[in-house]
């Protein structure tokens, strides 16, 4: 499941940071999840609540921070913010330049 590996690529960054601070505890992971980024989020949380289990992130909380899809007009210039990403400018069929929405990284590692 798609969901699984990135939560274990989003824990491994954390125990990494938490271990470079000398930390025993995670207390939040904040991750910046765009619309765009192909992510379920209830998935994300289940996997994240399954896998923290054990680990220095055990009761460490996930906070998303979602990030609307975005696009740029290459004629016109506007700036679009849209529900899905569509290639053409509704004001003057420009095509559309996507600016913010495929993002995915994890934030900060708040610990001990
Ligand atoms: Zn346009």
């Amino acid at each position: 499941m798609h969901e699984a590996t990135l939560v274990e690529s989003i824990l491994n960054i954390a125990l990494e940071a938490a271990e470079k601070n000398h930390a025993t505890k995670i207390f939040t992971v904040g991750l910046t999840l765009g619309e765009l980024a192909g992510v379920e989020v209830e998935a994300l949380r289940l996997s994240f609540d399954v896998l923290k289990k054990n680990t220095p992130a055990d009761d460490a909380e996930l906070v998303i921070n979602r990030v609307p899809i975005t696009a740029a007009c290459n004629k016109c210039g506007k700036i679009f913010q849209l529900e899905r990403y569509n290639f053409f400018c509704p004001e003057c069929d420009g095509i559309l330049i996507l600016q913010s929405g495929r993002e995915l990284l994890v934030d900060f590692v708040d610990c001990e």
